[in-house]
């Protein structure tokens, strides 16, 4: 597509109903001339000095609110008994987001792609029955509208921030959406990905910074902290931390979270299952429920009585 047709679509997309918004929005970024201004100024995601910061309310769960939010569950939802243990578990420590992969993104075409449908359905019942939100990942945007039928946000993974038509289609369910940074996308990259959810309608935006790739090896990936304080100071959306994938490990967890809430950062995810070594995926990095409780104490989460 020719640079010109590339703006005829762009122009076609932003006056279409639900697209409302200047196209000086998209436009202005790389085009920002004027000395001290950043790539991202005239983005509608980014914060202007007169403007305060969003605040999702999910079912009364504020998200960017003064108080952290913990979204905590399993890497997939391996079977409605094994999410059920797992999120009686995280519910002792407060009214979370429960997190669960349907459909998963994994390297290898063999290994586990989770239990889609079926898993959605167990997500909802589980998280109605103990009074959580509900987040996962959609990976197709012929499946948005299936996911958003029954997951309270919508999780765009890292491997897909990018995938524009798929921004689009989950910014026009009235959804709130999670968006991770894709590992090897720069900040310029991440937040232009909210601005096309932003522009295709969608107003509760999530950021998600889950580690970039880097020549270290001792973690799978390396969760960028600047990125965390960067965003939080340029962007008006509330910035939750992966943990889970950003380390690839437990043992650092307590630590990471602290720096993350210290860099800014509105709450933590973290993977958590009953039994990580016969996890069906990432079982190296799922906390156990010890391990979870030891998190959720570090960050004076007290028990619920
Ligand atoms: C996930 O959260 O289930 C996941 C696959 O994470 P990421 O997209 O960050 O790799
Ligand atoms: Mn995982």
């Amino acid at each position: 597509m020719s640079a010109l047709t590339a703006y005829q679509a762009l122009d076609t997309l932003i006056d279409a109903p639900g697209y409302a918004g200047s196209p000086l929005a998209i436009r202005g970024v790389g085009f920002a001339s004027r000395p001290g201004t950043s790539p991202m100024d005239g983005l509608r995601v980014c914060r202007h000095p007169h403007e305060g910061r969003n605040v999702i309310d999910v079912k009364g769960i504020r998200i960017g609110a003064a108080a952290p939010v913990v979204m905590a569950g399993p890497c997939s939802i391996e079977s409605q008994e094994q999410l059920l243990a797992v999120a009686t578990a995280i519910s002792q420590y407060g009214r979370f987001v429960l997190r669960g992969g349907a459909f998963k993104p994994r390297t290898s075409p063999y290994s586990f792609q989770g239990l889609g449908s079926q898993a959605l359905k167990y997500l909802k019942q589980v998280a109605e029955h103990l009074d959580l939100v509900s987040i996962t990942e959609v990976m197709d945007p012929r499946e948005v509208e299936l996911v958003a039928s029954y997951a309270d946000i919508l999780q765009i993974g890292s491997r897909n921030m990018a995938n524009y038509p798929l921004l689009r289609e989950v910014g026009v369910t009235n959804k709130p959406v999670m968006l991770k940074r894709g590992f090897a996308a720069t900040i310029d990259e991440w937040i232009n990905a909210a601005e096309y959810i932003l522009l295709a309608g969608g107003r509760d935006i999530i950021l998600c910074e889950r580690g970039i790739r880097t020549f270290e090896n001792a973690t799978r990936n390396t969760l960028d902290v600047s990125a965390i304080a960067l965003v939080k100071q340029d962007t008006r959306l509330p910035v939750i931390a992966d943990i889970s994938h950003s380390a690839g490990r437990t043992d650092i967890a307590i630590p990471l979270a602290r720096a993350a809430l210290a860099a800014g950062a509105d709450g933590v995810m973290v993977e958590v299952h009953q039994n990580p070594p016969a996890a069906l995926s990432d079982n190296e990095q799922q906390l156990d429920l010890d391990e979870f409780r030891d998190l959720m104490q570090a960050l004076d989460f007290a028990p619920r009585g």
